[in-house]
């Protein structure tokens, strides 16, 4: 397995060079682009693909990256300083909240007011997506497919608790993060296709993803679900994203290429794990190392 792993205060720049085509519709043509392989919001210049990504295939990626990292994870990036291309004086510093009314099973009966709160006052909240194991792992364990959150549940209770006793209303959530699953789901299928060729090289690997990174197909949870008890990593607070990848070696998919990434593991948050392809060759350099018991006398 090839492991990485971001620790934002530390940041390192890896740049891998050219493969000479678009890693993603495989054209080749002028004018690429450098390629973050996991995206700036998330871990600045950490792994650079240098031109690698065509104008058109930017545009597509663009239409739902752009959704995950600004109403998905927008608020929680400015709450952690996350690295950002807007200058500090520019970045928002309130929120508009919309806060709703619930019934007892958390469905939304009514708007009831909508607050601009300071984003430094705003409860802290991680919001993703959970999913089942990838289909194509053929594992039976059932698990939905849901949204997962972390929420700093006292300071999120004293803004509801606020707006109830104002109101009226008997149970009051508070809505921060927009979770579009198949957009999230759509953006770790392009991250980590990205990873395989920046760590194998383009023709290391049949590629099962390009057609959903490319919006051509909405099979996603065929390859795209999470695998959780895998982390090849220790247990460090400090660390915002770790990403993993190589070879299943057993069970009924023994032989796929998968990467594995989790954000900010210390929230306990779901690890996603992604089947990116069938190789086709050896991509374990220490496969090729014999083992002891092998050694001749
Ligand atoms: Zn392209």
């Amino acid at each position: 397995m090839k492991l990485f792993e971001n620790d934002l205060d530390k940041p390192t720049v890896t740049r891998v060079p050219s493969p000479g085509v678009c890693i993603y519709c495989m054209v080749e043509t002028e004018g690429l682009t450098d390629e973050h392989v996991i995206p700036y919001a998330l871990a600045a210049n950490t792994l650079i693909l240098e031109q690698s990504c065509c104008d058109s295939c930017q545009g597509i990626i663009t239409s739902y990256e752009q959704d995950v990292l600004r109403h998905q994870l927008g608020v929680f990036r400015i709450q952690m300083d996350a690295p950002s291309r807007t200058r500090r004086k520019d970045r928002p510093t309130h929120e508009n909240i919309l806060f709703v009314e619930v019934d007892e099973m958390g469905r939304i009966l009514r708007e009831l007011v909508t607050k601009s709160i300071a984003i430094k006052d705003l409860p802290l909240i991680f919001a993703l997506w959970q999913s089942p194991p990838p289909s194509i792992l053929e594992e039976t364990v059932n698990r939905p497919s849901k949204p997962w959150s972390f929420v700093e549940k006292e300071v999120a209770m004293r803004f509801c608790q606020e707006v109830a006793e104002e109101t009226g209303a008997v149970r009051v959530a508070m809505k921060v993060a927009d979770v579009r699953k198949g957009n999230y789901l759509r953006s770790l299928a392009k991250t980590a296709h990205a990873v395989a060729v920046a760590n194998y090289g383009l023709g290391s690997f049949d590629p099962f993803l390009t057609d959903i990174i490319l919006k051509r197909s909405d099979d996603l949870e065929r390859f795209v679900g999470d695998l959780p008890g895998l982390s090849p990593f220790e247990d460090d607070p400090a660390h915002t994203m770790q990403v993993s990848s190589g070879e299943i070696p057993d069970g009924p998919a023994a032989g796929l290429l998968v990467v594995r990434i989790q954000l900010y593991p210390a929230l306990k948050s779901p690890e996603h794990f992604i089947v990116v392809g069938r190789p086709t060759r050896n991509l374990d350099p220490e496969a090729e190392i014999p083992k002891e018991g092998d050694k001749s006398p």
